[in-house]
């Protein structure tokens, strides 16, 4: 059966059941992590800006759609592109009042409306920092970009000239199931939007940080994604206290951040530290966005009288707290915290937030075959300069140098 990639045309309001809120967006479940790290069994309630009624069954509107294949369907490489033009199984069906939360995870329908669900959630953040449409790099030649939720057999997820592919392996489904791991979709939506946002390369890419950058980008696209859920910012800020100045070298505080975005980030890394693999490399400029990220969150408590500690007498407050004031910090705060939690929440929403729109608005200063970790850097501090960041701005640098991103 096919699905309703043809019908895009016939979006309308129109024909919404009983209960329809036509203006509010389309719920859906998500799980901000996988259903398998603990305190994330439960998915959560999330609006996506298409109004009820826009987002037709696949779940497919004018940006994106599902196609979930019959048959086992290979990963595309060239010169095989999307459409997908084998049978397709039945697209997932909004409720009757236009919504798809209904669906629930022990449905055969849900890894299509999951998968569907972040990729839409990540584009809807990133259109928000940027302030208007994006326009994917693939157009005209495609119009919108389709997703595949399962491939068998395959451990792996991919992104590219109009797909977004998932995997899952059949020996281990439960833990191997890419489509529902935000993390692995909000990363590859990171490249397509990077790709989008910032442009292809024209030449090979030597000589630049082009692909270790777009790893960089990726991962904090993600981490800016997750700090979007309830249940992550939560259990985030009451379990660290509020205080984000936790460190996975220190082993007694690995504990406190089973979020793997947060994990990643976590680290002492400079530039001299990491190898040419791009991965590797894009290190310690994505951890040095995470260190401006608690520098806004820490400068914030401060400023609302919420933390006696002042972020400007540190040059990189993440890395030059003595592992014994962490711990102070940490005991120290824990029996009041509650009281100051939805005023912690607050300010770490409105750093991601400070931090997110300079990310997203370096890269109209960048050009792809001339990228450096270091180019990168300025633009973003040009970018935090030119908006609402610019009282950061030399928290920022501190923490790029310290990085070594300048040298
Ligand atoms: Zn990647």
């Amino acid at each position: 059966m096919r699905g309703n990639r043809d019908s895009i045309a016939h979006l309308s309001e129109a024909g919404l059941g009983e209960g329809a809120e036509p203006s509010l967006g389309t719920r859906f479940l998500v799980f901000p992590q996988p259903p398998f790290v603990a305190g994330y069994e439960k998915p959560e309630v999330v609006w996506l800006a298409p109004s009820a009624g826009r987002i037709l069954a696949g779940p497919a509107d004018n940006r994106m759609y599902v196609a979930d294949p019959v048959e086992p369907k290979r990963p595309y490489a060239l010169p095989v592109l999307p459409p997908y033009r084998g049978s397709l199984r039945p697209p997932a069906e909004p409720g009757p009042d236009g919504h798809f939360d209904h669906i629930a995870p022990s449905s055969p329908a849900f890894l299509s409306t999951h998968s569907y669900a972040c990729a839409r959630r990540v584009l809807d953040i990133c259109e928000g920092y940027i302030g208007r449409t994006i326009k994917w790099f693939f157009e005209p030649g495609l119009s919108r970009l389709e997703i595949v939720p399962h491939i068998r057999n395959w451990d792996n997820a991919q992104s590219g000239f109009g797909f977004l592919e998932l995997g899952e392996s059949e020996a281990d489904k439960a833990t191997s199931c890419f489509a529902l791991n935000f993390d692995s979709v909000a990363h590859e939506m990171g490249h397509l939007i990077l790709l989008s946002e910032l442009g292809l390369l024209e030449g090979n890419g030597k000589g630049t940080d082009f692909f270790a950058y777009h790893e960089a980008i990726a991962d904090f696209i993600s981490l800016l994604g997750l700090l979007h859920f309830d249940t992550a910012v939560d259990r985030i800020l009451r379990r660290t206290s509020g205080n984000l100045l936790i460190n996975n070298e220190l082993d007694r505080f690995a504990e406190l951040s089973d979020e793997k975005q947060i994990r990643s980030f976590n680290n002492s890394l400079r530039t001299r530290d990491v190898g040419d693999e791009v991965h590797d490399r894009s290190r310690p400029f994505a951890a040095g966005l995470f260190d401006c990220l608690v520098e806004v969150y820490q400068s914030l408590l401060f400023e609302r009288g919420l933390s006696d500690l002042n972020p400007r007498r540190f040059s990189n407050l993440r890395q030059q707290m003595a592992p014994a004031l962490i711990e102070t910090n940490l005991r120290g705060s824990k029996d009041d915290y509650e009281l100051k939690h939805f005023a912690s929440k607050a300010a770490l929403q409105e750093a991601r937030d400070i931090v997110g729109e300079c990310v997203v608005r370096s890269w109209l200063g960048l050009d792809p075959d001339y990228l450096t970790f270091e180019t990168a850097a300025e633009a973003f501090l040009e970018a935090a300069e030119r908006g609402r960041a610019r009282p950061y701005v030399g928290q920022f640098e501190d923490c790029m140098q310290w990085r070594e991103i300048f040298w």
